[in-house]
């Protein structure tokens, strides 16, 4: 099973300099930085996929998800996704560079952003190895199997449309001679509809189906729709999860013949989960998850620069406690002594990301308790010492303090490299059953 890593222009700068919290000078914005897949060795994923919305504004689409300046859209076209992405080479160059739609960018729209033509165009001038066929997403997925009769119109259209789309999209790559591997997309309301939607884009031609909207569904659901799709499609055929949030689940997934799926849950933990920042491989197997050590930038936090606005904070206070905040925690690194104080000068700046907070004193008091547990185990247990990757090695504490995208990426990278390895460990076990 490969694990593809979703790409949103994830890079960091690898001359950053974490004293000064700055770029060096004359830094240019993703010339000098690096992907993961160029500061790792092992890279962290098996390929990479990129939606068509995080890189081309679609006409009248509002809310855009789309993360490429037109001219990096362009140079992308022109140059081809390997290259844009600096995932050539003997040692890539044979990794799967998927497309896809980003459908969730248009999902409030009556019809998908692109055409089947257009998507078409798009994968075959970005050079990819695979593109999915341009599906309109439907959200809810009733394991009670209702009939087709008894669903909205507005889904039936969402049901309609992504098939009428499969099938356009698949004869026009044909008469363009195969440039990529075309995927079908599979969108349904039940587990039986979408069995019966990867039955008929068999039928059309596809080899390979990837399984759409699975974003917001629970792991049963998931399980669900996966059961009833073996039970109709062939053996040989693929199947790729489109979008598969629930990363940690995923060695239950591994009795369905899944070939690939594509994930950014690792790396946004990192910084958008409010526990589990930092992974570890625990060491009979499975993974093992640690709270990152909050000190942001003074005066760059919104709350933070609310209250100095008010006239609540000082601006100057809070930034002395930042530097002592900072300063404790590289001195415990070095040490691995004075964990309490450690903690007490975390959690007294803490106290003002808290403050203010709906609930009054006593919520404010039982956050700040929960606050210190979770990072007194991580000093306790100082997993950013315990692991080897390349990030972890060069980083060194930064990697585990929550501030500011260089740190706070470079630790979505560890995790991808954490989870990349776990995916394979959890397959080998499988295999050699
Ligand atoms: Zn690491």
């Amino acid at each position: 099973m490969k694990f593809l890593y979703s790409d949103t222009q994830d890079y960091v700068d690898p001359a950053y300099d974490f004293l000064g919290d700055r770029n060096p000078p004359g830094h240019k914005r993703y010339w000098d930085d690096q992907y993961a897949h160029e500061l790792m060795d092992p890279a962290p994923y098996d390929g990479l996929l990129v939606s068509m919305s995080a890189v081309r504004q679609a006409e009248g689409v509002a809310n855009s998800k789309v993360r490429y300046s037109t001219s990096e859209e362009q140079r992308m076209l022109r140059d081809g996704a390997r290259k844009f992405l600096r995932y050539g080479g003997p040692k890539f160059k044979d990794n799967m560079l998927m497309g896809d739609c980003g459908a969730f960018a248009y999902v409030e729209h009556p019809r998908p952003a692109y055409s089947p033509m257009e998507v078409m165009e798009f994968y075959t001038d970005a050079c990819f190895t695979h593109g999915c066929s341009p599906d309109h997403i439907i959200f809810d997925c009733d394991t009670s199997n209702p009939p087709r009769s008894a669903m909205p119109p507005g889904v039936h259209d969402r049901y309609d449309i992504t098939q009428a789309n499969a099938r356009e999209f698949l004869k026009i790559t044909e008469a363009e001679d195969w440039p990529f591997e075309p995927l079908g997309a599979i969108q349904g309301w039940s587990p039986q509809s979408m069995a019966q939607a990867a039955v008929d884009l068999e039928k059309m031609g596809y080899r390979y189906l990837a399984v759409g909207g699975l974003v917001p569904l629970k792991v049963e659901v998931i399980h669900q729709v996966l059961k009833e799709l073996r039970l109709v499609i062939k053996p040989e055929t693929h199947i790729h999860l489109l979008g598969f949030a629930k990363a940690d689940t995923i060695h239950e997934f591994t009795g369905y013949g899944v070939t690939s799926f594509d994930s950014t849950s690792p790396l946004l933990a990192a910084f958008k989960d409010a526990k589990k920042n930092y992974y570890l491989e625990k060491p009979g197997g499975g993974l093992d998850y640690y709270a990152a050590v909050r000190i942001p930038q003074a005066l760059e936090n919104p709350r933070l620069m609310q209250g100095i606005k008010e006239g609540r904070f000082s601006s100057e206070a809070l930034q002395k406690m930042e530097r002592l905040a900072l300063d404790a925690m590289r001195a415990y690194h070095r040490t691995g002594k004075a964990l309490d104080s450690t903690l007490d000068a975390i959690t007294e700046y803490q106290h003002f990301l808290i403050k203010g907070n709906a609930g009054g004193d006593a919520a404010e008091a039982k956050a700040l308790v929960k606050q210190r547990d979770l990072i007194r185990r991580t000093l306790e247990e100082k997993p950013w010492q315990r692991c080897g990757c390349d990030i972890c090695k060069q980083a060194g504490v930064e990697v585990i303090i929550f501030r500011a995208s260089n740190r706070n990426k470079r630790r979505g990278m560890h995790n991808l490299g954490v989870y990349h390895r776990h995916v394979q460990r959890t397959l080998d076990k499988r295999s050699s059953k």
